[in-house]
């Protein structure tokens, strides 16, 4: 193979890559949760009072009692020091969808010179990083500077290993001296408090008598790509951007629709397999892999837990999966749009709620009473989905995922609920007040309790839907592979928490108006579909006609990130995260603050790695490869042969189109005097992005005239098919 000589340097390596030492395999009993403090390792070491108390404040999310914090804090360090830790850290998670830790030693050194372990409950229930690096949208600057950690013990704390040694991390929320969130654990426990408070006064009126607190669930599905470092390496955009701003896609694609579910190569099967070993020891329950989609693309599904353990396990897992790679000569990419021709990457979001009492409250269950609970959920969502769908939409914006989103690979931005042509006839029934007329086996009548037994899976699956419901749960689509899932469970639990509410007010008022409680539920369920049934929507949302009938319908299809990121200015949003105690103005105000500023920042970095790639890489190389055809023209001429001045022509055409697009680009780009961040962020989405574009398509055009060995970028032929 020609190519340049960085090129050819990492095919070599590559090719005489040496194998992974071979590890051997091992039972899932001797590594599950082998790095975890878990409930039961509690149970071994600490006296049985305090165990009771810890327990208990896991189970119902009572506030710790803070007299046993010391005693917790000795079992836990004992425990992290047999496992060779020497440091402890306080692990939370900023706005910046990353990870943050802070590191604090256990050594105490004593007054005659020794040193010992020290731990002390109120380091592990509290800790003060000196957070004033991380983006706060100004929640700061108008209240206290610092920041404080405190121990989530919901979420349980594990070690982490490093080649030289392991650390003890304790996942904690991350707020400020005055009490405002800083971070995206703090608002997700508030939404599932308030979903399980609205739950629970739902469940009563149905005439539950014991009701356990309600929790949500989450499995989140992550797709990633690898690509060898070699490769990654000779690219400044991969390794700034995580994705390539330039790139001819390369002549077989996933055209083939050979790689979904093909056999996984082999130097990536060794791979998950490490991945696989550090996720049991981490607790954490994975359980699907298998290749995706597009060449060098693959996914992870671990089991779904409860909400905030699995938004931590997923973090874990975007770590694990990033720094397992480098150890196996990858990089592994995140990012929403690696590659331009082929698929993007998402996280499918599957959520559910549901308690020990009652069970998954989004499973059809088998009895009309069962059926009616479910219906009324799943009617509470169809509402919250259509009155707060466009806050959905702006918890996905990101720079990243405006790449994917209506790309006809992943949904349109629009969002619309997917049920299922049997649920959807069910609620038409509804709607229409005449439920004898179903097509499902027996006859719906809530009015006398005689619901059929609804179907446990809808059977019929639609990849097109950005929230579709598949048999017990909902699952967000239009999610970001790069993105934490904290955002989107929050928006879901916020959301059904408010439409649970209305929910138990309507049906009390149509109770005391006289009407029995079915009468009531069929009432207030009639209500919802006939307000909110527009979201409902089964056919291919990739498709033009669903573009049109959406406007329509009146849904909002908020394109890009600037056109979404606003809506968590709107006041009705607002109101919404006040009332259900979610986030303050404040804490909602620093959150639009700071995706914007990221969503800025990201272009702008892009905007600029654009500029110097083609000054200093492609300009370059094109130049050169115009030397030698104007030579031999000229060589040529003069022993009399006639030379092809087209393909001459049509590279320095494309030259020059690709340094007049990069000096266009960086005088736009010096523009700075923008009233709002919203402003800034439409200048970004309809003037430098089409530029950006307008420059690549060039240079991608050039990758295809420039003679290879002259071509400084790895192609995506390279990057994807070689392993
Ligand atoms: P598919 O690719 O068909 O959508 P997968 O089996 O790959 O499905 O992933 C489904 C994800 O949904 C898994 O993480 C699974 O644990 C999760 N899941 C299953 N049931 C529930 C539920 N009741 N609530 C939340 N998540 C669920
Ligand atoms: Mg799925």
């Amino acid at each position: 193979m020609s190519g340049n000589e960085s090129r050819i340097q990492a095919i070599y390596q590559i090719t005489n890559r040496e194998p992974m030492p071979k590890k051997a395999p091992k039972r899932l009993e001797e590594i599950w949760a082998t790095d975890v403090f878990t409930l039961s390792k509690m149970q071994e070491c600490l006296p049985k009072t305090v165990f009771k108390s810890v327990k208990k404040t896991i189970q119902t999310g009572e506030p710790l009692d803070s007299s046993v914090a010391d005693a917790i804090a000795l079992a836990m360090k004992d425990w992290a020091i047999s496992k060779g830790a020497l440091y402890y850290a306080h692990v939370f998670y900023p706005l910046t969808n990353a990870t943050a830790e802070k590191h604090d030693g256990f050594i105490s050194v004593q007054s005659d010179g020794s040193a010992i372990s020290e731990f002390a409950g109120k380091l592990l229930i509290q800790g003060e990083p000196d957070g004033s690096s991380f983006p706060n949208g100004g929640i700061r600057s108008t209240f206290e500077a610092r920041g404080y950690t405190a121990w989530d013990i919901t979420s349980p704390a594990y070690i982490l290993e490093t080649d030289n040694g392991s650390t003890l991390c304790i996942p904690t929320v991350f707020i400020s001296w005055t009490g405002e969130a800083l971070d995206k654990k703090t608002p997700l426990l508030r939404s599932n408090a308030a979903m399980s408070k609205a739950a629970t006064k739902v469940l009563k009126l149905l005439g539950e008598k014991e009701v356990d607190p309600v929790i949500s669930s989450c499995g989140a599905e992550q797709e990633y790509f690898l690509i060898d470092t070699n490769f990654a390496n000779a690219r400044p955009d991969i390794l700034l951007t995580g994705r390539t701003l330039f790139g001819k896609p390369s002549a077989k694609g996933q055209q083939f629709d050979d790689h979904y579910f093909g056999a996984i190569p082999e130097r990536v099967q060794v791979f998950m397999q490490d991945v696989e070993e550090r996720l049991y020891r981490l607790g954490i329950p994975a359980k699907t892999r298998h290749n995706e989609v597009a060449p060098g693309q693959f996914e992870i599904a671990p089991n779904f837990e409860a909400a905030n353990v699995a938004t931590d396990h997923q973090q874990m897992l975007m770590t694990m999966l990033r720094s397992t790679a480098k150890k196996h000569g990858f990089i592994c990419l995140l990012h929403e749009k690696p590659f331009a021709g082929i698929n993007g990457s998402g996280k499918h979001v599957n959520w559910s709620v549901g308690n020990a009492t009652q069970g998954n409250l989004l499973d059809p269950g088998d009895t009309p009473h069962a059926n009616a609970q479910f219906l009324v959920f799943c009617g509470a969502i169809i509402r919250g989905v259509h009155k707060y769908g466009s806050l959905l939409r702006s918890v996905v914006a990101t720079a990243g995922n405006d790449h994917r989103l209506g790309a006809n690979e992943a949904p349109p931005a629009i969002i619309s609920i997917y049920l299922g042509s049997q649920l959807e006839d069910v609620f038409e029934q509804i709607r229409q007040g005449d439920l004898k007329s179903s097509t499902v086996r027996g006859h719906l009548n809530i009015g006398v309790d005689t619901l059929p037994v609804l179907p446990k899976d809808p059977g019929d699956r639609n990849r097109t839907s950005p929230f579709a419901f598949t048999g017990n749960r909902f699952e967000f689509r239009a999610v970001g592979s790069n993105q934490s899932v904290a955002g989107p469970l929050v928006a879901m639990n916020t959301i059904l928490a408010e439409s649970l509410n209305w929910m138990a007010e309507r049906l009390e008022s149509e109770i005391a108006k006289g009407s029995k409680l079915n009468e009531a539920i069929g009432i207030v369920l009639k209500e919802v579909i006939e307000l909110h049934g527009a979201v409902v929507f089964n056919g291919n949302g990739y498709s033009e006609e669903w573009h049109k009938l959406a406007v329509e319908r009146g849904l909002a299809n908020l394109r890009t990130t600037a056109d979404a990121l606003p809506v968590l200015k709107e006041s009705y949003i607002e109101e919404l995260f006040d009332k259900m105690g979610v986030l303050s103005p404040v804490e909602l105000a620093s959150r639009f603050e700071t995706y914007a500023e990221q969503y800025i920042l990201s272009i702008e970095v892009e905007a600029k790695l654009v500029v110097s790639m083609v000054k200093t890489l492609i300009y370059p190389a094109a130049t050169r490869y115009l030397a030698d055809l104007s030579n031999t023209a000229l060589s040529l001429k003069e022993v009399g042969v006639e030379f092809d001045k087209e393909s001459l022509e049509k590279v320095a055409s494309l030259t020059k189109l690709a340094i007049d697009g990069v000096s266009k680009l960086s005088d736009t780009m010096k523009k700075h005097d923008f009233a709002s961040p919203e402003e800034h962020m439409q200048f970004l989405s309809k003037t430098v992005r089409p530029l950006m574009d307008k420059v690549r398509e060039s240079v991608d055009a050039l990758e295809g005239e420039v003679a290879d060995d002259l071509w400084p970028l790895p192609t995506y032929q390279e990057m994807l098919f070689v392993k």
